[in-house]
């Protein structure tokens, strides 16, 4: 058997090890110390735009603490994008909230801002204002950054940037996980970089990045012994993980670059089958950092469907896999109510497919690839 190829896996840099063994040099093996406050920084100033970076153990902790900050409370109601991993949605749960699904437009597969303002209107003409929006970048690619904020600054309702995979994207030159109110990033295994497991809260606050270090680490009081007003969470990021997002830094921008490389070798390899569209930016103004290419299968035009070209990379141990199910299409979800009379989230699941997308793809690993696509061509 050859080996797998996988749709997205950790890319080590070089450094990273040794952050971590000094971690271990310096005995600060616990969720602080100088890899934690290191990482913090450089994310900082990757991002620019004055921000502040609070290190947390996943991006979905970190969604968590953001509505915690937004003060969203049981029976409160939060504006959700229904195209999204279930992450970008749970949390809302946890509070005991509800999710208010919304669909997604054609052009960035995010957030529709038509769609969003109709659901607001009716939400508030049925009596409860919405107490946040959580907008995604899908796949590395930024939703409509300007439509949201007017539509966030004309009801004054804050958005939650669910930025986990589009770290390194960017829209008219500004990066993503700059856009929110509060933001997040991801540093799961299969994010551009990773930390193993880790995420983090981004704001413009220094005190609302110290409110979430508090939240994050058992809500302590001040005092000699252990005293709390307030509930805690643990979910401060391991200096161990932080060495490795150290490390990984450095590299961000080269794992940009190769992702887009595969972006590009899909465009030439799928410019000769009909009916495949790679999913690529509307205009300029966008950036994405392509962390997964995916393709649309127009079922009028191919020889073929998503399921056929899944199961024939499936035959050369190569994986690939539908686009995200929509939330309100999951079982879990199937009494929050939704926005959406186009089903435009729901015909991208059905047309969609997400293909090998790593910074460590090798060459050989794209010939194969190949191989496979011109088989439909
Ligand atoms: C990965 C991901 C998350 C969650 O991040 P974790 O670090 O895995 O908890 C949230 N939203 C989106 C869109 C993601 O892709």
């Amino acid at each position: 058997m050859k080996s797998k190829i996988y749709l997205s896996s950790p890319h080590m840099g070089g450094k990273e090890h040794v952050y971590v063994q000094e971690a271990f040099d310096t005995n600060w093996v616990a969720p602080l110390g100088p890899n934690v406050t290191g990482f913090e920084t450089a994310i900082e100033n990757y991002l620019g735009e004055r921000s502040r970076v609070a290190a947390l153990s996943s991006g979905t902790a970190a969604l968590h603490l953001a509505l915690i900050l937004l003060g969203v409370k049981k029976d409160d109601e939060v504006l959700c994008q229904s195209m999204t991993f279930s992450a970008s949605a749970n949390p809302i749960v946890y509070q005991g909230a509800t999710p208010i699904f919304v669909d997604s437009e054609k052009k960035t597969w995010n957030i529709c801002p038509e769609t969003l303002e109709e659901a607001i209107k009716d939400r508030l003409e049925k009596g409860k204002k919405p107490k946040a929006i959580i907008a995604v970048h899908l796949y590395g690619m930024p939703y409509k950054v300007d439509e949201l904020r007017a539509i966030s600054k004309k009801y004054e309702i804050p958005i939650i940037e669910d930025s986990a995979e589009a770290l390194g994207s960017h829209y008219k030159e500004q990066k993503c996980g700059t856009f929110g109110d509060i933001s997040i990033l991801s540093f799961n295994g299969n994010k551009i970089i990773t930390t193993s497991g880790g995420g983090a809260l981004v704001t413009k606050s220094q005190a609302l990045k110290q409110k979430a270090i508090f939240l994050a680490t058992q809500a302590r009081d001040e005092a000699p012994h252990y005293q709390h007003s307030e509930i805690g969470y643990n979910y401060r990021l391991s200096n161990i993980s932080a060495g490795i997002g150290k490390g990984q830094m450095e590299v961000l921008d080269q794992r940009v670059a190769e992702r887009r490389k595969n972006h590009q070798f899909y465009i030439e390899a799928f410019s000769n089958v009909k009916g495949v569209s790679v999913f690529s930016e509307p205009s300029p103004d966008y950036f994405s950092n392509h962390w997964l290419t995916c393709i649309l299968i127009d079922s009028k035009l191919a020889s073929f469907t998503p399921t056929e070209l899944r199961l024939a990379l499936e035959i050369e141990n190569i994986e690939s896999r539908p686009l995200w199910k929509p939330m309100h299409m999951q079982p879990v979800f199937k009494n929050a109510p939704f926005y959406g009379k186009n089903r435009v989230s729901e015909s991208l699941f059905l047309q969609g497919l997400c293909l090998p997308s790593g910074s460590n793809l090798t060459t050989e690993d794209l010939q194969r690839i190949n191989m496979v696509i011109q088989q439909f061509a």
